[in-house]
């Protein structure tokens, strides 16, 4: 790890950011907007000059999903698939932002396309991360039926990550949705069952058991707070713990 002398102290040392689609669309209703790529980027990067690992999960809302290509009358694992590849061309653009500012990373992808990207090797993934490489973990968890958030509880247990870094558009767990309902009362703290029993909008149901099983927190923040998520790993900013 390299630490860059100003870069405040943070208790985390490897983290996951999990981020979807459409974080990566700006305000088109569609596909890649290059300067929000960036600039997500550079909140990674910010957090990378800390010394911190970063490993990444981004969706693929933003050009595909399985769901929706069911709903039009496709077979859903076709659909799913499509979605997984969705992912992979998410994973690239944020690859390419990132090397951009100079990073060195690495795209993983759980669907072999050996041309494109690596394979996914959990060995050979947490050297990347030893070696303070980003690694942006593409295609899913290589199976239909599930979806990114699930992928992204998948990869941070398996890498050992310390937390689930949920990157959102509001700075937190609301008990209901806070851009619709002015009253909705953000939580600080809430536990993993509670989340489900409430059916509050963090991550889908398999991926909050796989969290609690693993007791592994995700912390849910805004992407669009600037300075933000390194904010938050220096121990400041708005934002809920989902713990045990
Ligand atoms: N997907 C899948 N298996 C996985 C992960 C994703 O089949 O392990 C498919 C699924 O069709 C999903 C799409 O990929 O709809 C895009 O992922 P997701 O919906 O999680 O993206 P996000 O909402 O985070 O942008």
């Amino acid at each position: 790890m390299t630490e860059t002398a100003a870069a405040p102290a943070t208790k985390y040392s490897r983290v996951l950011l999990k981020i979807s689609g459409e974080a990566l669309m700006g305000d088109q209703g569609y596909g890649l907007h290059p300067p929000t790529v960036a600039r997500i980027a550079a909140e990674v990067k910010s957090v990378h000059d800390m010394g911190v690992e970063i490993a990444m999960v981004i969706g693929g809302g933003n050009i595909f999903r399985g769901l929706q290509g069911s709903a039009q009358g496709m077979e859903r694992a076709t659909a799913d698939y499509m979605g997984m590849l969705a992912t992979v061309m998410n994973a690239l653009a944020m690859q390419a932002a990132l090397e951009d500012l100079k990073i060195h990373t690495r795209v993983i992808s759980a669907i072999p396309m050996d041309q494109v990207c690596e394979p996914y090797i959990r060995r050979r993934a947490i050297r990347h991360l030893e070696k303070s490489r980003v690694v942006i973990f593409a295609a899913g968890t290589g199976n239909p039926y599930f979806t990114t958030d699930t992928a992204a509880t998948l990869r941070a247990n398996e890498m050992g990550c310390q937390a689930i870094f949920k990157g959102t558009k509001v700075d937190g767990v609301y008990d209901k949705d806070p851009k619709k309902n002015p009253d909705a009362k953000r939580y600080d703290r809430v536990t993993y069952d509670e989340v489900l029993q409430k059916h509050l909008a963090v991550m889908d149901a398999s991926a909050i058991a796989l969290a609690r099983d693993n007791a592994l927190p995700i912390i849910v923040f805004s992407l669009d707070e600037p300075g933000g998520f390194r904010g938050i790993l220096a121990g400041q900013g708005t934002y809920t713990t989902v713990h045990p």
